[in-house]
C-alpha cells in the first residue's frame, strides 16, 4: 500500500462531523494508543456498473458494535449515522473501489487502564486499496510460513472481536514471514492447530471438500469466510466450518487459500516452502475465487442486499 501522502483524500469522519484529514487528531495521552483498546472494521467499497457498492456493510456494523461488548464500550452514534457518514464519505471524496475503516476507541481522559471516564471516540477513514498481497497474489498465490508466535487463546482475549491490541499478535507473525522471505504467515492456535492468517481466514480443499477452521478455533468470524461458505455451498461443494486443522494437513492440502476483507480471496501456493497441490491456483480456489469477483463487481443479481450502492442513497 503506497502512503496517504500520495492519496487523493482530505476527509475524515470524526465524532459527528467531517473534518480535514490533517485535522483528524487525538492527544497522545489517548487511551487507546497506549492500551490498545479500540474496535475497528476493514470494508471495502467495490465500483461497479451501479456506482460504488459496499460490501456485507451491514455485517461490518453487526461486528463492530459486537466487538464492543467485552469492553464495555459505547458507541454514541446509531447505525444510521454511521452509514450515512460512510455513504458521505465516499461522494465527497469520489471513492468508487476503496477500503473503508471505522475506528471506535477509548480517548483522552485518564490513563488509568480502567477506561471508566474516557470518551468513546468514533472516526471514519476510506481511501484507495488495491491488493492485499501484492498484484500477482489473486493470481498466482503466495507463499507463507507458519508463524513460530502462536495466536491468543480466545480464553486469553475474545478474539471474535476486532480489537486494535490484537494487531501486534499479527504484526509479529506477518513481519516474522516477510523477514523470511514470505508474503504472509499462517498462525496456529495455542492447541498448535490451524487458526488463521494475521489478517485472512483460511480454507483448505482436500478431495473436492472445502474446510475452515471453526470459531472455537481462536479466529475472528470473517465477512469474507461467510460469504465464501456461502458460495461453496451454492456451488454444490461440501464446507466443513467448524474444522479442527492440524499443521501437518497443510502441507497435505490439495489447495489452501486465505479469505478477508482486504485479502479477498488469496490462492496459498506454498507453505514452508512445500508446495501446496501444482504450485499455482488451483480450480476450486479458482472457481470460488471468480465466483466472488463476480459477486463483489455484480456481475451477477445475486446477493443484492448484500451491497449498499452508494449513489442510491
Ligand atoms: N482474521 C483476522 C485476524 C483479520 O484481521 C481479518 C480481517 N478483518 C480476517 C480474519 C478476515 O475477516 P473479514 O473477512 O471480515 O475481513
Amino acid at each position: 500500500m503506497s502512503g496517504f501522502a500520495d492519496m487523493d483524500i482530505d476527509t475524515i469522519w470524526m465524532n459527528g462531523e467531517f473534518v480535514d484529514w490533517d485535522d483528524a487528531k487525538i492527544h497522545v495521552m489517548s487511551h487507546g494508543l497506549h492500551y490498545g483498546t479500540g474496535v475497528f472494521e476493514g470494508v471495502r467499497s467495490y465500483d461497479t456498473e451501479h456506482g460504488p457498492a459496499i460490501f456485507r456493510w451491514e455485517e461490518h456494523l453487526d461486528r463492530l458494535y459486537n466487538s464492543t461488548k467485552p469492553y464495555n464500550m459505547e458507541i454514541e452514534h446509531s447505525r444510521e449515522e454511521l452509514t450515512n457518514a460512510t455513504i458521505e464519505l465516499l461522494k465527497r471524496q469520489d471513492l468508487k473501489s476503496c477500503y473503508i475503516r471505522p475506528i471506535a476507541f477509548f480517548g483522552y481522559d485518564s490513563l488509568g487502564v480502567s477506561p471508566r471516564n474516557c470518551p468513546t471516540d468514533v472516526a471514519i477513514g476510506a481511501w484507495p486499496w488495491g491488493t492485499y498481497l501484492g498484484d500477482d497474489a489473486l493470481e498466482n498465490g503466495v507463499e507463507v510460513m507458519v508463524s513460530s508466535w502462536r495466536k491468543h487463546s480466545s480464553s486469553q482475549i475474545p478474539t471474535n472481536a476486532k480489537t486494535t491490541g490484537l494487531y501486534v499478535n499479527s504484526l509479529l507473525a506477518g513481519e516474522e514471514a516477510r523477514r523470511n522471505g514470505y508474503a504472509e504467515a499462517v498462525v496456529l492456535n495455542k492447541e498448535g492447530n490451524v487458526a488463521e492468517g494475521p489478517g485472512e481466514n483460511i480454507f483448505l480443499v482436500r478431495d473436492g471438500e472445502i474446510f475452515t477452521p471453526g470459531l472455537a478455533e481462536s479466529i475472528l468470524d470473517g465477512i469474507t469466510r461467510n460469504t465464501l461458505i456461502t458460495l461453496a455451498r451454492e456451488q454444490g461443494y461440501t464446507v466443513h466450518d467448524n474444522a479442527t486443522i492440524s499443521r501437518g494437513e497443510l502441507n497435505t492440502a490439495d489447495e489452501l487459500f486465505f479469505t478477508g476483507s482486504a485479502a479477498e480471496v488469496t490462492p496459498i501456493r506454498k507453505v514452508d516452502n512445500v508446495v501446496i497441490g501444482n504450485g499455482s491456483r488451483g480450480p476450486v480456489t479458482e472457481e470460488l475465487q471468480s465466483a466472488f469477483f463476480d459477486l463483489v463487481e455484480r456481475r451477477t443479481d445475486a446477493h443484492d442486499d448484500w451491497f449498499l450502492y452508494v449513489d442510491e442513497q
